[in-house]
């Protein structure tokens, strides 16, 4: 007679589209997954499509990239979108952090531009949050996940991505471009919200 799978085991069975195209999330995504489960990526899946991101909020913009991807593939997925926020800037760029500096996306202009708009602003605090959307079985769950930290002067630090070359997370003195891809994790708003997806699966609806 079989016995019945530990929670562990059940999870490690299971395997979720992670429906992005940005080869640095999921590189951070794997540095945090040990052997909880497995993900495929879009490129993996076959599927060769810029994801729309129309809407006017992280939330709506992650179930649009989410539920495409669903539809797609048929299978279990997750996406996520994130925006750095910041004060002083009304909470801009937000929703627009990769579109900040035109439609190119160039991660260097988007920099220079929240550089400019702070110059000679005291008040330099701002926020990471990530909205991971999961559907499972049919049904959508989210999480988020938040990093405050502080906007730098210049740019510092090689390694990264978006804006990690001037944001420095609270607890640290220094930047995510300055971090390997574990201690970014320490601090990541990415990180974060994709812990809370790993306990929501092992409490729930783990069907291996
Ligand atoms: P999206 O979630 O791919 O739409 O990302 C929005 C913008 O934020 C892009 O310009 C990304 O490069 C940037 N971004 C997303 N996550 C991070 C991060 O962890 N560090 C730095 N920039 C990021």
């Amino acid at each position: 007679m079989g016995r019945f799978k530990t929670t562990s085991e059940r999870l490690s069975n299971m395997t979720l589209v992670f429906a992005t195209n940005n080869e640095n999330k999921v590189k951070e995504i794997r540095a945090v997954l040990g052997d909880s489960f497995s993900i495929i990526t879009l490129q993996e899946a076959g599927i060769d499509i810029d994801i729309p991101e129309p809407h006017d909020t992280l939330e709506a913009n992650a179930t649009e990239k989410s539920v495409t991807i669903n539809k797609m593939t048929g299978k279990n997925c997750f996406s996520e979108d994130t925006g750095l926020e910041i004060p002083a800037l009304h909470g801009a760029p937000g929703v627009l952090s990769a579109r900040y500096a035109g439609e190119q996306k160039l991660a260097d202009d988007n920099i220079t531009k929240v550089l400019h708009e702070l110059q000679g602003n005291e008040d330099r605090k701002a926020n990471f949050r990530t909205i991971i959307s999961l559907i499972l079985e049919g049904k959508e769950y989210q999480f988020e996940g938040i990093c405050s930290g502080t906007i730098l002067k210049e740019r510092k630090g090689g390694k990264g991505f978006g804006y990690d070359p001037i944001f420095v997370p609270d607890g640290t003195n220094k930047t995510f471009a300055e971090m390997d891809l574990t201690e970014k994790s320490q601090y990541s708003h990415r990180a974060k919200a994709f812990h809370k997806l790993v306990n929501f699966l092992k409490k729930n609806h783990i069907n291996g």
